[in-house]
């Protein structure tokens, strides 16, 4: 092995190693600038040492117990653990595990921890905590219960959310006379809250000052979170405080909590509270407080023992929910129980006396039931609920699932233990918004911001693109349940493009509830605290984004039947939307799509222009020809009598099939004269920006467009972007179908390679990624210019964005799916190359320098496939005899027989 050794102390790093040439010992020092932050030191100190070592030993740890890496730095204690392997992406361990272990053994060890475990030291507050939070929010598709400590109460530092997929209300505002209605994913009731209080002392309320050292673990191969907390409370008293919670990953309405206190240097009487509470409201976004939030009425609260039940219901969509608990204690012989209910909460206790030393464990189990996935009687329902027998079942339940789970959905990264944990994390949270057989119950899909906070008020977008593939390449059952979601809206979708004078469907940019537009009309901007006019709506291509999913969902599964039965009647109201939307100009004999916006929000409408909304956006253009191109392709395959009968329910006829020709080959595109395919119509008349000139001013300039509107300026004057669009087609389509669309549509492409690189540069160049979304599509987009370096950059930056909320506090609100899903396929589709769009798969690394293995599996067509690709390697096993296309040849494969094939 090559070791790195540091000892490291508040004002230096002493650093030791073997040198790779003449193996002499190197002893060096690295002098802590104290002008600079901890991160800027490190990364100073990263350049400072070679790269070839494969494990880190920390030889000073000062608190074993929690974990062997923890050392005083900068006068405050850190895990050099965790920020070493996450700053050199290799195994770190402390010295007391290699005495006990030996270097080899201790390093395996943690590189499989540190690829399983999401992990936070210390205590942190504001938006940082919150973001916290979300990232270790647990949950099973049904619900997401935020990170947060058990002790927790929704203030500036904590947020207990829970919710629950699809349910949502909408409520009304007035804010300077007007009525603004939102519609939430609604904060659940919370019934997470524990804690304690010592003989006649107050309920612990995790004040900063009394919290000496606490760790978050979430254990993500087993699904348990685990909060160690020590506390030293302002009388002297300390205590060791443990709690553990737990999703059921089967009995989706249940959760499980336990609350292990151990006095430290007293002896006494002590209270374990337990609480549900229905007081709550939606207060995770501090933008959205003026806002009404109190969604929640309660009916009814009940106790029966150590049960308690909470009735409540949605103030204006009137779900019915019902939220149990039970508490107990088993080994602990006198506990006393006491309860009490109030309006809109209820409260247990267990009391007992405890003995210094010892340990004392309560357990509690959460029930939830909602009106719209439980018929009859919801009492009873959470009554009747069979509650694991205690919490270590509950975990070796989970364990059970999430073994399942893994099986079939881990990506396993070797060279890189911070790539693999973050990756596992996407998987993960992935899991947590959307499960098979939760949402086979559900009428819901995955909102942006997943099932972990209240951005974008749980609403849900196009993004459902980005993380849709990675559900088909697993569960492809669990991507038919969502796109179900859009066909029991398709009713609304359809009213929305009747009321805004288009026929077919039109799916709304944000939909919650019941598929009706949700978008706001304006937006806060937080640099002028103004509401700006908000157009966004005007996103049409999210209708687009559901057709792609509904094909790359067919052309993964085969599934007929969906297509028959629901998915060729969306694509062809979406198809009729277009047709409606486009019209014919006979002097150019081209067809306009106007009044859209492309997926680059900066871009509203056209400068100084009264309405918003703009022409021949080039990302929808080429979409809708996809589209049209696909249903011709079908209206082939697809029987005479499934044909009819959709062209019947879509009213679909003979002018709209003609139409539909002749659209896909005329649409509209604009090119300047270096070949630049322009973002819409008279994007080439806008100005340049000088870039610097801002982050001069600003520093991040990401958000450009809020820049540009503080300045009284707009960002419509200018050619830059927020995230990719001329270009998205490129990530959604493979290149030969790009191609061949724009030679359809009139626009041959000569010299696709210089065509590419000029483009995305072109494109680079202007795009300030204010989306998380952005990087990771121009990530791969790098690899076909052969970028490499900047693919690698753009992917970690964005495979990182929520681990260290690169947007200074979004991630409080909420993960961010969209980039976790497109990521995750990244990793599969561009680095290892497995691409599943066409009849077959077909293969083309670009292997990161980097990674030594990528391997995982999937499901094409009804046939698993097993991969692991190297640098130089593809190894491949099936079920089943199929073939593969290799770097364009044809690989036959055998069933059961693994094959490797070099490239
Ligand atoms: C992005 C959109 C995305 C939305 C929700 C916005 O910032 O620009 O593309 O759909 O966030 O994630």
């Amino acid at each position: 092995m090559k070791p790195l050794y540091l000892t490291v102390t508040d004002k230096h790093i002493r650093y030791s190693y073997e040198d790779s040439d003449d193996k002499s010992t190197i002893d060096k020092v690295y002098n802590i600038n104290s002008a600079k932050t901890l991160g800027e030191n490190l990364d100073n100190f990263k350049s400072k040492i070679p790269s070839y070592f494969d494990v880190v030993v920390i030889l000073n740890p000062i608190d074993v117990e929690l974990r062997d890496t923890i050392v005083s730095c900068v006068n405050q204690p850190i895990d050099m653990g965790l920020t070493m392997e996450n700053l050199l992406h290799i195994p770190t361990v402390g010295v007391h595990d290699v005495a006990r272990l030996g270097l080899k053994q201790a390093a395996s060890l943690e590189e499989e921890h540190a690829g399983w475990h999401l992990e936070y030291y210390g205590s942190y507050s504001g938006k940082r905590q919150y973001g916290q939070e979300s990232m270790q929010t647990i949950g099973n598709g049904y619900f997401g219960l935020r990170g947060a400590y058990l002790e927790a109460k929704a203030n500036d530092d904590n947020y207990p959310g829970t919710y629950v997929a699809g349910v949502f209300d909408q409520l009304t505002t007035n804010i300077n006379n007007h009525d603004i209605v939102n519609e939430d994913l609604v904060n659940m009731p919370n019934a997470q809250y524990m804690s304690f209080s010592i003989d006649d002392g107050d309920v612990f309320k995790l004040a900063p000052d009394e919290i000496t050292n606490v760790y978050r673990s979430l254990d993500m191969r087993t699904g348990v979170l685990t909060i160690t907390m020590l506390v030293s409370l302002h009388n002297g008293k300390r205590i060791k405080v443990t709690t553990k919670k737990v999703a059921d990953m089967k009995n989706y309405h249940n959760y499980s909590l336990q609350y292990t206190v151990q006095p430290l240097n007293f002896s006494g009487q002590m209270k374990i509270y337990s609480e549900i509470d229905g007081s709550v409201t939606n207060w995770n976004v501090e933008r959205y407080r003026s806002f009404n939030g109190k969604h929640i009425i309660v009916d009814k609260t009940l106790v029966d023992g150590d049960r308690a039940i909470l009735m409540a219901h949605t103030k204006n969509s009137k779900v019915n929910m019902s939220v149990g608990s039970k508490i107990q204690c088993p080994d602990i012989d006198d506990a006393v129980l006491s309860s009490n209910r109030f309006q809109e909460r209820i409260s247990q206790s267990l009391e007992f006396h405890v003995v210094e030393g010892r340990s004392y464990t309560v357990e509690k189990s959460v029930s939830m039931y909602t009106s719209l996935e439980t018929d009859g009687d919801l009492e009873d329902a959470v009554y009747g609920h069979d509650y694991h027998k205690n919490f270590a079942d509950a975990v070796s339940n989970s364990m059970r699932c999430w073994q399942k789970i893994w099986r079939n959905e881990d990506i396993e990264v070797v060279g890189d233990v911070t790539a693999q944990k973050l990756l596992r994390m996407n998987e993960f949270h992935a899991t947590v918004s959307a499960q098979q057989h939760v949402n086979k119950d559900l009428d819901a899909s995955i909102g942006a911001r997943g099932l972990h906070g209240e951005a974008y008020r749980g609403h849900i977008f196009w993004d459902e693109l980005f993380i849709l593939p990675y559900y088909t390449m697993h569960f492809p059952n669990l991507a038919k349940y969502l796109l179900m979601y859009r066909y029991n809206r398709l009713g609304a979708a359809k009213k929305y493009a009747k009321d805004n004078g288009y026929k077919g469907a039109m799916y709304p940019w944000q939909s919650g509830m019941y598929g009706d537009e949700q978008s706001q009309l304006t937006h806060l901007n937080p640099i002028t605290n103004q509401w700006d006019p908000d157009n966004s709506r005007k996103q049409r291509h999210v209708s687009l984004a559901i057709a792609y999913n509904i094909w790359n969902y067919y052309n993964m599964t085969n599934d007929d039947e969906f297509m028959k039965e629901y998915g060729l009647e969306m694509l062809l109201n979406i198809a009729k939307l277009w047709i409606s939307m486009s019209e014919y100009d006979p002097e150019t004999k081209r067809y306009t799509i106007a009044n859209v916006m492309g997926p680059d929000e900066f871009h509203e409408g056209y400068p100084g222009a009264d309405e918003g909304g703009l022409k021949n956006n080039a990302y929808t253009n080429i979409m809708t020809s996809w589209l049209f191109g696909r249903l011709e392709y079908l209206m082939q395959k697809e029987p005479d009598e499934v044909i009819s009968e959709n062209l019947k329910r879509a009213d679909f006829n003979e002018d709209d099939l003609d139409d539909m020709e002749s659209i896909r080959k005329n649409l509209k595109l604009e090119f300047n004269k270096d070949d630049i395919l322009g973002q819409f119509e008279g994007y080439f008349k806008l100005k340049d920006i000088d870039f610097d000139y801002y982050r001069r001013q600003y520093g991040d300039i990401s958000r450009m467009d809020r820049i540009l509107k503080s300045e009284g300026d707009s960002p419509d004057e200018y050619q830059l972007a927020k995230q990719a669009d001329s270009l998205m087609a490129l990530y959604n389509l493979r290149e030969d179908t790009f191609m061949d669309i724009l030679k359809d549509m009139g626009y041959p492409i000569k010299d696709r390679t210089k065509f590419i690189k000029d483009n995305v540069n072109y494109y680079l160049q202007r795009t300030t990624h204010g989306s998380t979304l952005s990087r990771i599509v121009y990530s791969m987009l790098a690899l076909k210019v052969n970028d490499y370096d900047l693919s690698w950059k753009l992917f970690y930056q964005a495979l990182t964005s929520d681990y260290y909320d690169i947007q200074g506090g979004t991630t409080a609100e909420g993960i961010h799916l969209g980039v976790m899903g497109a990521t995750v396929n990244v990793v599969t589709s561009d680095f290892a190359g497995v691409d599943f769009r066409g009849d077959e798969i077909s293969v083309d690394p670009h292997f990161p320098d980097q990674w030594q293995t990528i391997k995982f599996n999937l499901t094409f067509k009804g046939i698993r496939y097993y991969f692991t690709v190297s640098k130089d390697s593809i190894t491949v096993a099936t079920d089943h005899d199929t073939q593969i296309v290799v770097k364009g040849e044809q690989v036959p494969l055998t069933g059961d027989e693994e094959k490797t094939i070099s490239y």
